[in-house]
């Protein structure tokens, strides 16, 4: 059955991938957008999530592309009214707020998704087969990225609940706590905050594994030029490298997949499945890290950031 969604913001994350991915999936139709200064060309456009509620009730579902602060209020209207909800990384700006919304669905008898795109990568799954018969050494995450590039104008993202660097660092988490075979919990953390921003630009992590693995992540926003997004893993048989955000594999030296990376085709079938089954997926674990991470971070005030 073909399900009738409504996509929510149209900015950056819309136009790249939650279109193309919606058209290329027949379980889906993207019926309407909710924008306050966007359409999409042939798509029924509405200013207010309240407006296409009220003259749409055919839409079974709500997939919301907007950044984190106002999140919450959409997906509670949306969950409210019986639909299918559909929420971008990260699920919200704070871990209660997902709690209750992952309770309201229960309630009204809906699916939830807290999508995390980037374990939806091709290369996960290999990696998380490859890491399940081996015992870790060490595990490191480095995601350096310019975010003059990547982030131009999202005032957001230095707003509270806009998370700064650990916007790009969630990613790098999500994949952690998919492959990992049981959990791990920060135990050190250093933040570093431009002293005119309200979030951080940089952070370093150290992880508590009950193995005795090290592990590690280091986020950094002030990278020009090659821009890295790793995990480096060795185990007692084998090492392997896993880079551009999830998209080359390479294990022990020989590269295993390269190229594809399928992160939102994947989400929406997912969601779909979801749908199909009555069922939810609101993992919060990569948020529990951050928040962690927020709870036992050093700070250190650097020089201010501007664009
Ligand atoms: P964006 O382009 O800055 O914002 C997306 C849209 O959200 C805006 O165009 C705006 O649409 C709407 N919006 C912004 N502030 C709002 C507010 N206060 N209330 C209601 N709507 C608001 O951000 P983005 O890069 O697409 O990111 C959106 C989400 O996707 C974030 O959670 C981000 O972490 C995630 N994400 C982004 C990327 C990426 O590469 N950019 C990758 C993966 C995931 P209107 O003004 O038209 O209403």
């Amino acid at each position: 059955m073909v399900e009738k969604l409504a996509l929510v913001g149209i900015g950056k994350i819309a136009r790249d991938q939650h279109i193309p991915a919606i058209s290329g999936n027949p379980n889906w139709s993207l019926e309407a957008t909710v924008s306050r200064h966007a359409s999409v060309d042939g798509v029924a456009s509405f200013e207010t999530l309240e407006a296409l509620l009220e003259e749409r009730p055919d839409i079974s579902t709500i997939s919301l592309a907007i950044p984190p602060q106002p999140r919450f209020s959409y997906a509670e209207a949306a969950l409210k009214a019986g639909k299918h909800v559909m929420l971008e990384k990260p699920p919200g700006q704070s871990l209660a707020e997902c709690f209750a919304l992952e309770a309201l669905a229960r309630e009204m008898d809906v699916s939830i998704f807290a999508t995390w795109h980037s374990r939806f990568a091709d290369c996960v799954p290999h990696l998380k087969s490859w890491l399940s018969s081996r015992e870790l050494k060490r595990l490191a995450i480095v995601w350096k990225e310019d975010v003059r590039h990547w982030h131009p104008g999202q005032e957001w993202i230095w707003e509270p609940g806009g998370m700064g660097v650990f916007d790009p660092g969630i990613n790098a988490l999500s994949i952690m706590t998919e492959i990992l075979p049981h959990a791990v919990h920060v135990c050190e953390a250093m933040l570093e905050y431009p002293e005119n921003r309200a979030t951080p630009i940089a952070a370093k992590l150290k992880f508590t594994d009950p193995n005795g693995a090290e592990m590690t992540a280091v986020f950094d926003w002030r990278q020009e030029g090659l821009q890295t997004w790793d995990i480096e893993i060795e185990t007692t048989d084998g090492d392997a490298r896993l880079s551009l955000g999830g998209e080359k594999l390479e294990i022990n030296g020989e590269l295993i997949k390269s190229g594809s990376n399928n992160e939102y085709p994947n989400l929406y079938a997912r969601m779909s499945e979801l749908v199909r089954n009555g069922a939810s997926d609101m993992d919060m674990s990569p948020f529990i890290h951050v928040c962690d991470a927020y709870s036992l971070g050093r700070r250190i005030t650097t020089s201010p950031f501007e664009y």
